[in-house]
């Protein structure tokens, strides 16, 4: 007796899974695929008039070859100003952790207008269009199956991290990509500023790193870091001139 039921039980598990799945894709629709030749032709766009006008004093040294390509191109932002939303309460009052959200507030605030003196930016309050979303917050720890090994990939603690995706902008219609940052709150002075420096660094297109301890995208913290250097403002102009698929008319 049992054991049928226990059968029986088991097939209505398996009919109501078998229901749901068919339900759940019936209502997502399979996404469509589409080859890169869908996409447009990687071109070069026009070099932003801050970037053209910047005379470096030093040699024309770069980290180009440190940058990677994206499958559509370099990411390489061509509406200007480009808009950034940050992340902060309607009021901050005096108590010591808002005290501390608003150092946070100011050093980001700084890097963005250290950055725009070479791209145009501009801080808008509307999250959802903004092309960077910068967002105090601790980035997870994701585990992930590599496919390749067969291994769990556990990474390391990391405090800040960039991250980007592409989508479908309407009017006109092209393929764009949006920029996520997201900086710990438990950053403080020099190496916060640092920090957001370096990650609005690979948001404006510098996605890779400078093997320089003198960069704002050099790969690892320093304990006196300086500014944007030369070689950091050369290679977003080396970026810049760069194909891309982003951005063109499809
Ligand atoms: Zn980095």
């Amino acid at each position: 007796m049992i054991s049928s039921w226990r059968s029986l039980k088991k097939y209505t598990i398996l009919a109501i899974a078998i229901a749901l799945i068919v339900f759940i894709w019936r209502i997502v629709p399979p996404t469509r695929s589409q080859s890169l030749a869908a996409f447009p032709p990687p071109k070069v766009h026009p070099l932003p008039e801050s970037l053209a006008n910047y005379v470096d004093r030093s040699r024309r040294d770069n980290y180009l070859t440190e940058i990677d390509k994206t499958p559509l191109g370099y990411l390489v932002w061509s509406q200007f100003p480009i808009k950034i939303f940050i992340d902060k309460p309607l009021q901050l009052g005096n108590s010591a952790a808002d005290r501390r959200y608003q150092a946070w507030i100011d050093a980001v605030e700084q890097a963005v207008s250290e950055w725009n003196v070479y791209l145009p930016l501009k801080e808008i309050s509307d999250r959802e269009m903004a092309d960077i979303i910068i967002l105090r917050s601790q980035p997870k720890r994701e585990v992930k199956l590599n496919p390749k090994t067969g291994l769990f990939d556990i990474p390391r603690a990391v405090t800040a991290e960039t991250t980007y995706k592409f989508y479908l902008q309407k009017n006109p219609g092209t393929v764009a990509h949006k920029m996520t940052i997201e900086i710990s709150p438990n950053y403080l002075g020099v190496s916060l500023l640092a920090t957001a420096r370096h990650e609005l660094g690979h948001a404006l297109g510098i996605w890779g790193h400078s093997k320089d301890r003198g960069d704002a995208l050099y790969f690892s913290q320093v304990g006196n870091p300086t500014g944007i250097s030369s070689r950091d403002v050369n290679t977003l102009i080396e970026i810049y001139q760069q194909p891309t698929r982003l951005g063109w008319r499809i």
